[in-house]
């Protein structure tokens, strides 16, 4: 793929993965990271060294100046965003009754706000081009809810709700925007969970194991193919049997 693509959050664990399969189909790849800049240069180093073409870029997803900084470094240096990964995100464990307003606020800002300001963004390029695909990370939890979890949940499902309106809204424009919901994935997201716990969560899962950053970053690469041309406004859970 001659195309160039923005992965948010793409430093670490699921983010890092989906640049590594991106970066290896063809992209031109923007890594955005927030606070992990180290992972972000050694991930950048590591594919420019194989022969890839990979820049960093630090952004804020929950600020629109940074975000716009980001896109327009985009173009400037590797070409108009042709794909859009909305990957960045934070969970966070607690029974609702604890939730503070501010935890609320935060949830929302990073893993629903994040998402619009950086499709408000990318679309800026996007638009004029009539092409584009955008793909937004949300997870089992937005799909069926999880306890414990109300308000990573209700920006999950968000997410969800989101792509499904912008992808109607932008379909008559050529561009596409689908979701990837994940089950249980091993990545540093999960080191709130016990051993007990992840080993309870790979019982409930069918097919006899959590999921790999790989399982999400191939349903990723999919839907930034021209294979999935005719694909919009849908969820793709990559679970195991977690949901059915
Ligand atoms: P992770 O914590 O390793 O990655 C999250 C990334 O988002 C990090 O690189 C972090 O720095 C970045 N980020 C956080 N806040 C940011 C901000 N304000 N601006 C820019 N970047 C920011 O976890 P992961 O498991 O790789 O998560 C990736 C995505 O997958 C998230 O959206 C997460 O909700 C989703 N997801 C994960 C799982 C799982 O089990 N790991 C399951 C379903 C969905």
């Amino acid at each position: 793929m001659n195309k160039t693509a923005i992965i948010t959050g793409g430093a670490r664990g699921i983010g890092a993965q989906t640049t590594r399969v991106l970066a290896q189909s063809g992209c031109k790849v923007l890594i955005n990271y927030h606070r992990s800049k180290a992972e972000a240069d050694k991930l950048a180093g590591e594919l420019c060294a194989s022969g890839f073409d990979a820049g960093v870029f630090c952004a804020d997803v929950t600020v629109r100046s940074e975000v716009d900084a980001m896109t327009a470094f985009c173009a400037e240096t590797f070409g108009t965003p042709d794909i859009l990964v909305n990957n960045a995100g934070i969970a966070q464990s607690a029974l609702f009754t604890d939730i503070t307003y501010a935890d609320w606020q935060k949830m929302l800002d990073v893993n629903l706000t994040g998402v619009f300001h950086c499709c408000q963004s990318a679309l800026k390029f996007m638009l004029p081009k009539k092409s584009g695909k955008i793909i937004n990370i949300s997870s089992v939890w937005g799909m069926v809810g999880a306890s414990c979890e109300v308000h990573y949940s209700a920006a999950k499902a968000g997410v969800i709700g989101l792509t499904k309106a912008l992808a109607k809204e932008l379909a008559p424009s050529g561009i596409q925007v689908n979701c990837v919901a994940p089950g249980v994935v091993e990545t540093d997201m999960l080191s709130g969970f016990s051993p007990e716990e992840l080993a309870c969560l790979k019982k409930e899962t069918p097919v006899g194991r959590l999921g790999n950053p790989s399982d999400v970053a191939r349903c990723v690469l999919f839907l930034s193919s021209g294979g999935s041309d005719f694909i919009t406004g849908q969820v793709i859970s990559p679970n195991g049997g977690f949901v059915i």
